[in-house]
């Protein structure tokens, strides 16, 4: 290997991400006076959250009734009985504070006639623990709510003083001999340096990884990097096998239309002029939990009754709203149509497919967001030095299937609570330990052979082969027979990155490198994804096994986790958290009516 010279920077705390996790828990760091350095691939307001269009969950009740025991069942509901029942009680709970802070950042929230924060019904999102009308507590800035929370919070963040390390691309976690992770590894992109940030704490807020499918309304840049640096160092990644298609991706593109469209009163159609959702889900329609509009819809183009030339896709239909509906509350999707599908929706419906949309598994932590390491006799035990927030991790409050609007509450809340988290254990006043010279030298020897790598397989080439395996063999409908293909091709298509050739040698600027570091990523996480799909032998949330199409909470009411080397993953079990933090007698939850049952909508 040449030699690689790199500067060293240490801080109290190194985020890596600035997404909406990333920025709540830079600024939360920050405001406790811990030094604070957000490394980022992206600048930080063209993060995948700028693109979330729908809102933020929280039960405010500012348009009928709601509280938070609410919104805690449909979410206990909607992850299908896996989501861990503390995490899930401190989501919910915190919800309000949390959307509060960010109106006080300056986040410019839509408005009720009465100046109260607008909030639009979604999926899933009930009333009477299920049993009444849908409820509106949707927090929405038009439909640019995730543009709004970001430019808040990156403005916020250098208010307070954090440092920025813009276009720094995270290769690898710097990990002790005794499992601490000391900082990691960056590299600078447009000037092709290399920068050890040693840090007392690590916080990876790297989003999803949906572009291990091929047709994904995430952006080119959810490369689940925080999951591929996890399982390099050893760790675990948990429930991987949940992935959620959103029913309503324009179809060819994949440009996302929010489900808040179907909030505002829109609704699907079959070739027959349908409302087919009346059908599968006669009390909540179009606004069922994404998992099951999402199998509806793909029953009903199986079935023939597809619309366009093809059969092949679904109508959405907007076209009865009032214009001025379309004009405040959707002008942003107004715009996706016409651009991405050549529709002007105060005319037509909109061609729409389910499509890859998000990643309910990730790295696991408690909520806290400390990152677990689970052993034998230990299913909770920390890994030190090290959390995940946001997309990137798995709490879990989502479980096997994640409610509309409740992610970009996940990640407010989550980097909130790590903020807080660290201020306790993060000594501002002691040194930075350095990083082991061994640890660093593996990083760069990584990066190097795969600098210099002179296989056969262009980058672009195996990415597509491993992201029409997923899209074809992990899809929406599972059967054995299609794990069994997926599990086998994705080991062989991991197994090519021995053979990966890249061409561009610099060091600046170079992308071809980039997006070979990139598919390293993507690939631990693809292959962890199919393999415990393979292993789940039952359905629930978006996991729908033709093979076994019922829920089995008696032998797999349990977490994944995949432990992946190269081509090979190691799957163990850990038990969901059923205990809330709170009984009934302080103000808590029944937990009679959180039990699980039949999931109907
Ligand atoms: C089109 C769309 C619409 C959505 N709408 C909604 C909605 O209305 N409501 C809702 O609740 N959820 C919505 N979601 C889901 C939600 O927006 C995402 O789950 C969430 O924004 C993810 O945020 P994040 O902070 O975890 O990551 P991201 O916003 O994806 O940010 C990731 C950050 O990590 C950085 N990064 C990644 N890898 C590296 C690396 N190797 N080195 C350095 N930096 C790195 C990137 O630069 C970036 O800053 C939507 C998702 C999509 C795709």
């Amino acid at each position: 290997m040449a030699a690689y010279e790199y500067e060293t920077h240490d801080y109290d705390v190194v985020v890596v991400g600035a997404g909406g996790a990333g920025l709540r828990a830079t600024l939360g760091m920050a405001e406790q006076g811990l030094r604070t350095a957000c490394v980022t691939k992206v600048f930080p307001t063209r993060s995948h959250t700028v693109a979330a269009q729908g809102g933020i969950a929280a039960s405010l009740g500012n348009m009928g009734p709601d509280n938070w025991q609410w919104h805690m069942y449909d979410t206990v509901k909607g992850s299908d009985w896996l989501g861990d029942t503390d995490a899930m009680e401190y989501l919910v709970r915190e919800a309000p504070k949390a959307v509060y802070e960010l109106e006080h950042y300056g986040v410019p929230f839509s408005r009720t006639e009465a100046g109260k924060i607008y909030q639009r019904p979604f999926g899933g999102h009930t009333t009477e623990f299920g049993e009444g009308p849908p409820v509106q507590r949707t927090c929405a800035a038009a439909d640019r709510t995730g543009h709004a929370i970001l430019h808040t919070l990156y403005g916020q963040s250098l208010k307070e003083k954090a440092e920025f390390f813009i276009e720094y691309f995270a290769i690898d976690l710097l990990m002790s001999e005794d499992g601490q992770c000391q900082g990691v590894l960056a590299w600078k992109l447009d000037d092709g340096t290399l920068h050890v940030f040693a840090a007392k704490m690590v916080v990876l807020a790297t989003g999803g990884y949906g572009r291990a499918y091929f047709s994904a309304t995430s952006a080119h840049t959810c490369t689940g990097d925080g999951g591929g640096m996890v399982a390099r160092a050893g760790l675990p990644l948990q429930d991987m096998e949940f992935v959620q298609f959103h029913p309503t991706g324009i179809y060819g593109s994949g440009c996302l239309i929010t489900e808040g469209a179907r909030g505002e009163g829109g609704y699907l159609t079959n070739s027959e002029g349908e409302r087919f959702m009346e059908r599968y889900a006669p009390t909540y329609k179009d606004l069922a939990s994404r998992d099951v509009v999402s199998r509806c819809m793909t029953i009903e183009i199986r079935e023939g009754r597809g619309v366009g030339a093809n059969k092949d896709h679904i109508h959405l239909n907007l076209s009865h709203l009032p214009p001025e509906t379309l004009a405040e509350r959707l002008p942003g999707i107004s715009e996706s149509a016409k651009i991405f599908a050549g529709v002007d929706v105060t005319k037509e419906p909109i061609p729409v497919l389910p499509t890859v949309h998000y990643n309910m598994g990730g790295i696991p932590t408690n909520y806290w967001g400390e990152v677990l390491n689970p052993v034998e006799g230990d299913p909770d035990r920390v890994a030190p030095g090290l959390m995940a927030v946001g997309e990137a991790g798995c709490a879990s409050v989502h479980g096997a299937n994640r409610l509309g609007s409740n992610s970009l509450i996940d990640l407010v809340v989550f980097g909130r609570a790590a903020a807080i988290r660290a201020g306790q254990i993060v000594d501002p006043s002691t040194a930075v330990p350095l990083p082991s010279k061994a640890s660093i030298d593996k990083a760069l020897g990584r990066m190097d052979g795969l600098r210099h790598a002179k296989g056969t397989v262009t980058t672009a080439e195996l990415r597509l082969e491993m992201q029409k395996t997923m899209q074809a063999d992990a899809a929406v409908f599972r059967t054995d027979k299609s794990l069994a293909d997926g599990v086998e091709k994705m080991t062989a298509v991991a197994g090519k990155l021995d053979d990966i050739k890249v061409s561009d040698r610099s060091m600046i600027w170079n992308s071809d490198l980039m997006e070979t570091l990139e598919l390293t990523n993507l690939m631990p996480n693809a292959l962890a994804t199919v393999v415990a799909a393979e292993a789940r032998k039952e359905s629930r949330g978006a996991h729908a096994h033709e093979d076994y199409p019922d829920r089995d909470d008696a032998n797999w009411r349990k977490h994944s986790l995949s432990r992946v080397d190269g081509a090979s993953v190691d799957l163990t079990y850990r038990p969901v958290h059923l205990d809330p933090l709170t009984r009934t007698e302080d103000g808590g939850i029944d937990l009679k009516k959180i039990a699980p049952k039949a999931r109907v909508y």
